[in-house]
C-alpha cells in the first residue's frame, strides 16, 4: 500500500511512519514527489495494517497497490523515474544509446570501437567481461582483464561503461569498474543475484528473460528494488518464440505496455532481438518509435572475426547510417538522441 503524507509534514513526522512501518514488520520506501511525500509499506498482507496508518496525523491518503509488483508500479511512482549515470540520464527526453562489442576482446579492437562509437554519437561503451555463452567452448570473455581495458576505454573517450555481471563472486569487482551493471536475459530470474545487485546503489540494467512475460520481467525487477536500489533500467532483448528466421522475437510491444504500467525507463536491443546485423537498423527505430529510453548495440570494426556474436553486430558504416537515421527518428516524436 501507499502512504500519500499530508503537504507539510515535518521531518519528524516522517521519521514517526517510518518507525511504525518498521515495527509492524513491513520495509517503507520513501518516495519524494516535487510536492508529496509518499512511503511504500511492502510486505505481506500490509494492507491489512491500514486502519492503523489511517488514524496517523502524518498520513493524507493510503492507495492500496493491486499489483504484484509494486516499488516498479506506476501507482507508486506515478511519474517516469530517469536514471543518473554519472551525469548522463536515462528515461528522460534524449535517448541514450550504448554501443559496443558483444565481449571485450582486445585492448586495441576495444579502442578502435569505442572511439568511433563516441564520435557518432554513443554516450555509454557496452562490452562483456563475463560472458554468458551458450557453449562452454565458445569464447567466454576475458573477465578482470577485460575490465582493466574497459577502464581505459573511459579514460580515453569519457563513455560510461555498462558490463554484465555473471553471478554473485564477481558482483563487487564488476561493480567496481561498471557504471551500469548488467544483469543478462538467463539471469533475469536468478534471485541471489538480483537481491545483491539490490544491495549496491549503482544504476543496474536488467535484461528481459528470454521466455519471460513482462510481468515475470517487471517481478524480477521488483527483487532489486526491495533491496534499496531503485535505479533499474528495464531492457527488451527478444524473447523465444516459434519463430526461426531470426534468433529471437524483438517484443516491441512490452515498450509501451511497460511504460503503462510501470515508471522504469526501458532500452531495447536490437542485437540480440534479431540476431543479425541486416535487421538491426530498422529495428533500432521502431524501437525509438514506440518510446524506447535508449539503445543497446553490438557494433564491431570487423564482425566477420568477432569473437562473439559476430552475425548480429552491426559495422561502423552501419552504426553511422543509424545514428543520423536515430536523431530524425526521435525529433518526430519530440525526443532527441
Ligand atoms: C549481451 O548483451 O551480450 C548478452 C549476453 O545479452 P543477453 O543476456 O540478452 O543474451
Ligand atoms: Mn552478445
Amino acid at each position: 500500500m501507499i502512504l500519500t503524507l499530508k503537504k507539510n509534514v515535518s521531518k519528524k513526522g516522517i521519521e514517526r511512519v517510518v518507525k511504525k512501518v518498521k515495527e509492524l514488520g513491513f520495509s517503507p520506501h520513501i518516495s519524494k514527489g516535487e510536492e508529496r511525500i509518499v512511503i511504500g509499506v511492502i510486505g505481506e498482507n500490509a494492507i491489512l495494517a491500514r486502519e492503523i496508518f489511517e488514524a496517523m496525523d502524518e498520513v493524507d491518503f493510503i492507495t492500496p497497490i493491486s499489483k504484484s509488483f509494486k516499488l516498479a508500479s506506476r501507482e507508486f511512482h506515478p511519474k517516469d523515474s530517469i536514471i543518473d549515470v554519472e551525469g548522463i540520464k536515462i528515461g528522460g527526453k534524449e535517448i541514450v544509446i550504448m554501443a559496443g562489442p558483444c565481449a571485450v576482446e582486445s585492448k586495441e579492437g576495444l579502442l578502435k570501437i569505442a572511439e568511433f562509437v563516441k564520435k557518432n554519437g554513443a554516450k555509454i561503451l557496452r562490452g562483456g567481461a563475463f560472458k554468458p555463452r551458450t557453449s562452454p567452448y565458445s569464447f567466454q570473455g576475458l573477465g578482470i582483464e577485460g575490465l582493466e581495458y574497459l577502464k581505459e576505454a573511459k579514460k580515453k573517450t569519457g563513455l560510461k561503461i555498462i558490463t554484465e555481471a555473471m553471478d554473485t563472486r564477481h558482483l563487487e569487482i564488476v561493480a567496481e569498474y561498471a557504471d551500469i551493471i548488467q544483469i543478462g536475459a538467463r539471469n533475469m530470474q536468478n534471485f541471489s543475484l538480483l537481491n545483491e545487485v539490490g544491495k549496491i546503489k549503482k544504476p543496474v540494467l536488467l535484461k528481459r528473460g528470454i521466455s519471460a512475460t513482462i510481468r515475470e520481467f517487471l517481478m524480477a525487477s521488483e527483487y532489486i528494488m526491495k533491496e534499496g536500489n531503485y535505479n533499474v533500467i528495464l531492457c527488451e532483448r527478444g524473447i523465444r518464440t516459434f519463430e526461426t528466421e531470426t534468433r529471437f522475437s524483438l517484443d516491441l510491444n512490452a515498450i509501451p505496455v511497460i511504460k503503462k504500467l510501470s515508471h522504469l525507463p526501458i532500452v531495447v536491443d536490437p542485437s540480440h532481438g534479431t540476431g543479425n546485423r541486416d535487421y538491426v537498423v530498422k529495428m533500432s527505430l521502431a524501437a525509438i518509435a514506440c518510446g524506447a529510453d535508449g539503445l543497446l548495440i553490438e557494433v564491431h570494426n570487423d564482425p566477420a572475426k568477432a569473437l562473439s556474436d559476430g552475425p548480429q553486430s552491426i559495422t561502423f558504416p552501419q552504426f553511422k547510417d543509424l545514428m543520423s537515421k536515430a536523431k530524425k527518428i526521435a525529433n518526430a516524436i519530440g525526443r532527441n538522441v
